[in-house]
C-alpha cells in the first residue's frame, strides 16, 4: 500500500498531490470580506458550510478576502473573528488558527496570484490591457447611452508583441485581463439544480489583476480554493452568476473545481429585501439584546431549511451536534427563505430552559440577572436573596423572551417595590393582613383559597379584592394572578408591601 501510495505521490505535480490527500475529507470555507459586521446572511453561509464540514469529518476554513482595500472598514476581522467564536461556528484552519494551507488573508497571499496570473499570461489565457480610465469611461457612457450593457470591448486582446513591449518600456500602467470565451459552462448547482450561462454574452474580459497589483475577487478566489484545496463551494446566491465566469478559469488553469451550491436570499416575513442598515441583521446587535448564540443558529436553520422540520411540529432546540448530524445540502429549498421573528423568540425561550437544566449554565444566568438588576436599579440599594433571583427565573420561562425582560417595567415589581396610589380600606386590609400571617403554608393554591374564603367573610368581591391587591403588590392593572405572585415574592415581602400602603 505504501508502494502505490509513494508512486502516486512522485508522478502527480504538487497541486494534484494536494487535492489527491484531501480528495476524501472535504474541505469547506467561509470567504467574508471586512467591509463591515457579520450580518445574518453571512453567519448562515459560515454555519451551513460548518456543519456541512462537521457531518462529514471535514474541514471548516476561514478565509479573509480584503483585495478590495477600499471597502475594508478597520477592526472587522476581529469583530468577525468574535462573532463566530460568539456563534460556536469554530474553525480548523483561519487567520486566528493557523494551518497548513495559510496565509488565510488574502492580502498577505499577493506573491502567490503574482506566480498565478503568470501562468495565464505565458498559456495566453490572460493578456495585459493599458486602456486607460478615462477610455473606459467613454465606453461606458456610449453604451449607456445606445442602450446597450456597458461592458469592456476587449480592445487590449490583439495588441501585438512589439505594442505590448512599447507599452510597457514607456511605463503606461496596466491590469490583465482574462479572455472570456463563449462557451458556457454549465454546471450542477447543488441546490439549484443544473445552471447554464454564457458570461460572454454580458460582459467584456474581466480584470484579473488591477494595475496596483491587487487581484480581483474573482481571480484570487479561484486560485485559493484551489490551493487550499476546497472541495465544496457553499456560498450566497447573489454569487450563482460568476460561478461560470470561474469555471472558465479553473479550465484555463487546467485544474478540476469545486462542486458549488449557491444559497438562497434571506427576506424579511413578507418577502422584502434585509438590509445591512437595517440594526436587526447584526450578529452582534443579537447578542446585545440578549439572543443566545444556540438560538440565533437554530433561528437561521429554521428559516433556510437544510433540515427535517416537520411543520405543525413545534419548535425543538437543537444542539449543533444535532444539526449537524441531520444537516442535507438537498433539502436545502432554491427558495427566498423567509424569516420569522417569533421563532427567534421561541429559540431563545427554549435556550433559556436548556440552561437552567444545568447548575453552571443556572449560575451563570443568576449572575447575568443579578447584574441587570444593579444596573437597572443602580439608585437603590438592593439586597436581593440569590434564592429568590433563581425562583424568578424558572418561574419566567414560559413568561420572556430574553433574560432582559425581567428588569422591564412590567416584571419591575420583582425587585422594587411599586409605586403605590391605591386607595385601600385599611380596616379590611388590616384584617387581610392577620389572616395571611397566620397562613402557614404560602404557596399559590392555599394563598387563593384563602383570598376567596377572606372575600366571602368580609363581603368583598373576589375579582375587586384581586385588583387592589394586584396594584398594591406590584402596581399594575395586569400582570401574573396574584397568588402566583405572592408566592413568588414570598410571606414576608408580600406582607410587607401591603403593610407599606397602609402607613
Ligand atoms: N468574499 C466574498 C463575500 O464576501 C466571498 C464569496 C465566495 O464565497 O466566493 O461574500
Amino acid at each position: 500500500m505504501w508502494s502505490i501510495l509513494y508512486r502516486r505521490v512522485l508522478f502527480t505535480s504538487k497541486n494534484k498531490l494536494l487535492r489527491n490527500l484531501t480528495t476524501d475529507v472535504p474541505r469547506v470555507r467561509f470567504a467574508p470580506s471586512p467591509t463591515g459586521y457579520l450580518h445574518l446572511g453571512g453567519l448562515r453561509t459560515a454555519l451551513y458550510n460548518y456543519l456541512f464540514a462537521k457531518s462529514r469529518g471535514g474541514v471548516f476554513i476561514l478565509r479573509i478576502e480584503d483585495t478590495d482595500q477600499s471597502r475594508k472598514v478597520e477592526g472587522s476581522i476581529q469583530a468577525l473573528i468574535e462573532d463566530l467564536d460568539w456563534s460556536g461556528i469554530e474553525c480548523n484552519e483561519g487567520p486566528n488558527r493557523g494551518g497548513k494551507y495559510g496565509p488565510y488573508v488574502q492580502s498577505e497571499r499577493l506573491h502567490i496570484y503574482q506566480q498565478y496570473i503568470q501562468k495565464l499570461l505565458d498559456n495566453g489565457s490572460a493578456y495585459k490591457c493599458f486602456c486607460t480610465e478615462r477610455r473606459l469611461n467613454i465606453l461606458k457612457r456610449d453604451a449607456i447611452r445606445h442602450q446597450r450593457i456597458p461592458r469592456y470591448d476587449n480592445k487590449c486582446r490583439s495588441l501585438s508583441d512589439d505594442v505590448i513591449k512599447e507599452k510597457m518600456g514607456a511605463g503606461i500602467p496596466y491590469c490583465i485581463r482574462f479572455k472570456l470565451s463563449s462557451d458556457c459552462q454549465a454546471f450542477e448547482d447543488m441546490v439549484f439544480g443544473g445552471i447554464a450561462y454564457d458570461v460572454s454574452m454580458n460582459e467584456g474580459d474581466p480584470v484579473l489583476m488591477k494595475s496596483d497589483g491587487f487581484p480581483t475577487y474573482h481571480f484570487a478566489n479561484v486560485v485559493d480554493d484551489h490551493l487550499m484545496g476546497i472541495t465544496h463551494v457553499l456560498r450566497g446566491v447573489e454569487w450563482q452568476i460568476s460561478t461560470t465566469k470561474h469555471l472558465l478559469i479553473y479550465r484555463a488553469f487546467g485544474w478540476s473545481p469545486p462542486q458549488f451550491g449557491h444559497l438562497p436570499l434571506i427576506v424579511n416575513a413578507d418577502g422584502t429585501k434585509l438590509s445591512k442598515r437595517q440594526s436587526d441583521v447584526r450578529v452582534d446587535d443579537y447578542r446585545k439584546k440578549g439572543i443566545y448564540p444556540l438560538a440565533l443558529v437554530n433561528y437561521i436553520t429554521l428559516s433556510g431549511g437544510g433540515f427535517d422540520h416537520v411543520a405543525g411540529e413545534g419548535v425543538r432546540l437543537k444542539t449543533l451536534d444535532e444539526l449537524a448530524a441531520e444537516f442535507q445540502t438537498q433539502k436545502i429549498s432554491s427558495h427566498p427563505s423567509r424569516l420569522n421573528p417569533n421563532l427567534l423568540e421561541e429559540c431563545n425561550r427554549l435556550e433559556i430552559k436548556r440552561q437552567l437544566k444545568d447548575e453552571n449554565l443556572t449560575k451563570e444566568l443568576v449572575g447575568k440577572l443579578q447584574g441587570l438588576i444593579k444596573e437597572r436599579f443602580y439608585d437603590q440599594n438592593l439586597h436581593i436573596s440569590e434564592t429568590h433571583i433563581r425562583s424568578v427565573l424558572f418561574w419566567a420561562t414560559s413568561r420572556i423572551t430574553r433574560v432582559e425582560d425581567l428588569v422591564s417595567n412590567k416584571f419591575a415589581f420583582l425587585w422594587v417595590l411599586p409605586h403605590n396610589k391605591t386607595e385601600i380600606d385599611s380596616q379590611l386590609f388590616g384584617k387581610l393582613i392577620q389572616n395571611l400571617e397566620d397562613l402557614e403554608d404560602f404557596k399559590e393554591d392555599s394563598i387563593k383559597a384563602n383570598l376567596r374564603e377572606f372575600s366571602l367573610t368580609n363581603k368583598i368581591k373576589f375579582p375587586a379584592l384581586m385588583k387592589m391587591l394586584r396594584s398594591v403588590l406590584s402596581g399594575l392593572s395586569e400582570g401574573p394572578g396574584v397568588a402566583e405572585m405572592m408566592q413568588l415574592l414570598g410571606k414576608r415581602q408580600s406582607l410587607d408591601r401591603i403593610k407599606a400602603v397602609l402607613r
